[in-house]
């Protein structure tokens, strides 16, 4: 099977190309690395199976027949990326998406749409079934995402209905592992840096808000399955139902560390979900997929990934999702 991997060179992209490629695919990874970086695919390289073509998604593209399928993973991902990065958020999610339909339509390959349990936004159902529409603040400083995603999953929704590509959307809730970029601000890679490096633990609030987290090697078993589920269309969640407070996050990372760092409260980001874990009932009967790494492996793994190539620089500001320009309501309506 010839894959295409749009965003494979970032964190999850980078993995499921290994993934293909172990199991016999083609792969060919499109990539601009505004958040990726080509060192996670530089040992693909030799692999004759492997193609890298450096270029935005949001720019036409084709790439040359046949195509079996196309998973669309490009977009910034983290917090202080998407909040770096709005305007090319919005388009990614967009345009990108929709060039990636397009690559889809004209091949007639199956496409799997990487969406979030951000779509979920401040859940007001816990935990989160597919059918929960959500509650998303559009406006906000994670709007940028979160709404990105939701239009690329309606977009995929209306090419499977209208011209009938066989779309699939996957919604990924947080996932964690190697190749997380030390800096790029998501909680389990800011913990690690900062307990290997001695600095304090930044718990956003008092820590109390949950996460569900899920270890990459589980996920992308998810993600395949569902390119090789031909014509089921979801959304499917893809997450590990076990929920943790940041807190304990950040105490379970100081005991696997070893680390004598303390914990640090600093104010909590606009809009940040107060809590969120999945549903995976769709998951388990559809593609028969659960995740098996529990927490505390998971970490440690990553942990002594990060130990072996991390090295410190200066602590970067704290990056909590501020909305400098908040959305005011007009006069009239205030
Ligand atoms: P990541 O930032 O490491 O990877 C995203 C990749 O997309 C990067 O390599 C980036 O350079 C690339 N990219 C972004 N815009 C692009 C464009 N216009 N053209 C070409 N390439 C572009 O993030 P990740 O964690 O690997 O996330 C991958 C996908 O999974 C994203 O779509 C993200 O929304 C989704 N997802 C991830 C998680 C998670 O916990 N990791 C959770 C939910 C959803
Ligand atoms: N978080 C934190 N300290 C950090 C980074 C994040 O306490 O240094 C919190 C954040 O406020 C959120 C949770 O950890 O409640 C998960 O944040 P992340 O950015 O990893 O993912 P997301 O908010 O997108 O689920």
């Amino acid at each position: 099977m010839k894959v295409v991997i749009t965003g494979g060179g970032g964190f999850l992209g980078s993995h499921l190309c290994e993934a293909l490629l172990r199991r016999g695919d083609t792969v060919w990874c499109l990539d601009n690395f505004c958040t990726g970086e080509p060192h996670n695919v530089a040992h693909l390289r030799a692999n004759p199976r492997f193609r890298l073509v450096h270029g935005d998604v949001t720019t036409a593209f084709d790439i040359p027949g046949p195509v079996h399928a196309v998973a669309h993973l490009a977009s910034p991902a983290s917090p202080p990326d998407y909040h770096r990065l709005p305007l090319e958020t919005l388009s990614v999610g967009s345009r990108g998406t929709e060039n990636a339909l397009r690559l889809a339509l004209r091949h007639g390959a199956r496409f799997v749409l990487a969406s979030t349990s951000e779509v979920y936004g401040d859940p007001e159902t816990h935990p989160q079934p597919e059918d929960y529409w959500g509650n998303v603040n559009p406006v906000g400083p994670r709007s940028v995402y979160d709404e990105a995603k939701r239009y690329a999953e309606a977009l995929s929704m209306a090419y499977r209905r209208s011209l009938g590509v066989d779309v699939g959307v996957i919604r990924i809730f947080n996932t964690y592992g190697p190749r997380m970029r030390p800096y790029d601000g998501r909680v389990v890679s800011t913990f690690i840096r900062q307990a290997l490096a001695g600095g304090p633990l930044s718990v956003y609030g008092n820590g109390s808000q949950t996460r569900s987290f899920c270890y990459v090697d589980d996920l992308v078993r998810g993600i395949t399955a569902m390119i090789d589920h031909r014509d089921l269309s979801g959304p499917v969640n893809l997450g590990n139902p076990a929920e943790h407070t940041i807190l304990e996050l950040a105490e379970l990372v100081l005991r696997i560390t070893g680390s004598r760092s303390r914990i640090e409260n600093l104010p909590l980001p606009v809009d940040d979900p107060t809590r969120r874990r999945p549903v995976i009932t769709r998951a388990r009967e559809q593609l028969g997929w659960e995740p098996h790494v529990p927490v505390e492996e998971g970490l440690r793994h990553t942990a002594a990934w990060f130990t072996a190539r991390f090295r410190p620089q200066p602590e970067p500001e704290p990056h909590p999702l501020r909305d400098p320009h908040p959305a005011r309501p007009h006069p009239v309506e205030a």
